[in-house]
């Protein structure tokens, strides 16, 4: 049985359907740089998130 795919509403707010996913191509990415815009920075994100979670966030290399 294929999976089945339940059209979304794509969530990065543009108001357009996805095929299943969260979001529409490309658009995850332009929401991450938006959010990274919005808090200053990746450096003030991850501080930010590390905050919400109360732990470190590991960076593997
Ligand atoms: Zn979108």
């Amino acid at each position: 049985m294929p999976r089945k795919t339940v059209p979304k509403q794509c969530a990065c707010g543009c108001n357009s359907m996805t095929k299943g996913g969260d979001y529409l191509p490309g658009h995850d990415s332009k929401t991450l740089s938006a959010i990274i815009e919005n808090v200053g920075g990746i450096k003030q994100l991850r501080q930010l998130v590390e905050g919400v979670l109360n732990r470190q966030i590991e960076v593997r290399s």
